[in-house]
């Protein structure tokens, strides 16, 4: 971390919203070349930075709907006689030089071209936080392509020409089902099976069944049955309290993912709303998990690093900034701790479910009107 030695540690303390700003600015507009490897998942990037923006309530900062056209571009269309239609969702950059098409009208055949699945969820959460309202968004052929990387198992993998198959790719799943309000996107009563089997003999989850626990599979695991609605249904409150005792414990002064590693930024958003949502986030200590997470903020580029004194990252700048969230940090929104967005986003999400449910309302009626 980039930082002077006559700096007062009081002033080390101090949370720099504007530096951070301007470092999800730059993490818009290029890739340092040390990340050139990071092209391909160029999508998710992007997300840290809206998400991380919109965290801090300055999205005036960028050219949205430029950005909008930029995400719908990446839709993996169903060509006109929808061959590809189990390939569809979002690709996560414009590296196979396809021309630009802002998803309108059909799409092109192309031997290399499909979706990936951490790229359609970042695509529509990160379209959500922009206030689109998902109308380009084909549905239709993101279930489809979903329900095609869907494993017997009930896991996920992440493209269709294979891949490793964990928990990160039911929580993509679950949260693309979720935004777009259609389970049909996948076999939930497996997906369910999956994390239950996954549970190891530490009483929390790990990426699969017979893994070590991990506080990000965790995380996976949770958030998915609480967008589910069916966290209670699936966990006894014996377990669910097991499961509260292995989290709880991985705070040392910020948290850690599993025992005996070292604490790390970004495990004070993946336990810290797990916790949350297993209703007993606020009997951690507040004060030093965010004393560790301001120990790697960037005071000169702005970002977090994952440790003290190493280099920032857009993912730990987001994650550092959604783990002080939910110690109520100044300055910074609420973060929903399942669906990983600002309440703010939430909230607008919720009311575009009401607007599509009215539509359906009107559309059943008039279609009754025909038919009497
Ligand atoms: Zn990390």
């Amino acid at each position: 971390m980039a930082d002077d030695e006559d700096v007062s540690p009081e002033e080390r303390l101090l949370f720099l919203p504007d530096r951070h700003v301007r470092y999800f600015q730059r993490s818009l507009q290029l890739l340092p070349e040390q990340c050139a490897s990071l092209e391909t998942n160029r999508l998710t990037i992007a997300f840290f930075a809206l998400s991380g923006l919109d965290m801090l309530d300055s999205l005036n900062v960028i050219n949205k709907s430029e950005i909008v056209e930029w995400i719908y571009s990446l839709q993996v269309l169903p060509t006109e006689d929808q061959s590809n239609l189990n390939r569809c969702g979002f690709r996560g950059s414009s590296c196979l030089g396809l021309p630009f098409n802002p998803s309108k009208g059909h799409g092109l055949h192309h031997p290399y071209d499909s979706g990936h699945i951490a790229m359609t969820y970042t695509a529509i959460a990160s379209l959500l936080i922009l206030g689109d309202d998902l109308s380009r968004v084909n549905k239709k052929a993101c279930l489809a392509g979903l329900r095609a990387l869907q494993l017997s198992d009930g896991s996920f993998c992440a493209a269709p020409e294979g891949s490793e198959n964990d928990m990160r790719f039911v929580y993509c799943a679950a949260c693309i089902c979720y935004m777009l309000n259609d389970w049909s996107g996948m076999d939930m009563e497996r997906s369910i099976d999956y994390i239950r089997r996954s549970m190891s003999y530490e009483n929390a989850l790990g990426q699969g069944a017979g893994l070590e626990a991990h506080g990000g599979s965790t995380f996976c695991g949770i958030a998915s049955l609480c967008l589910m609605g069916k966290l209670e249904e699936v966990f006894s409150e014996k377990e669910l309290n097991r499961m509260r005792r292995w989290c709880i414990m991985r705070q040392q002064n910020g948290f850690h993912g599993r025992p005996n590693k070292p604490v790390d930024t970004c495990y004070s958003f993946w336990v810290g709303a797990t916790l949350m949502l297993l209703d007993i986030f606020k009997y951690t200590n507040f004060e030093k998990n965010r004393n560790f997470i301001l120990s790697t903020q960037d005071r000169i580029v702005g970002g977090f690093a994952k440790w003290p004194d190493s280099h920032p990252d857009a993912l730990h700048a987001y994650f550092g900034i959604c783990g002080l969230s939910l110690i109520g940090e100044a300055g910074i929104c609420e973060v929903h701790p399942a669906l990983n967005v600002s309440l703010t986003t939430y909230k607008r999400l919720q009311q575009l479910h009401n607007t599509w449910k009215s539509k359906d309302c009107e559309w059943n009626s008039d279609n009754m009107h025909i038919g009497t």
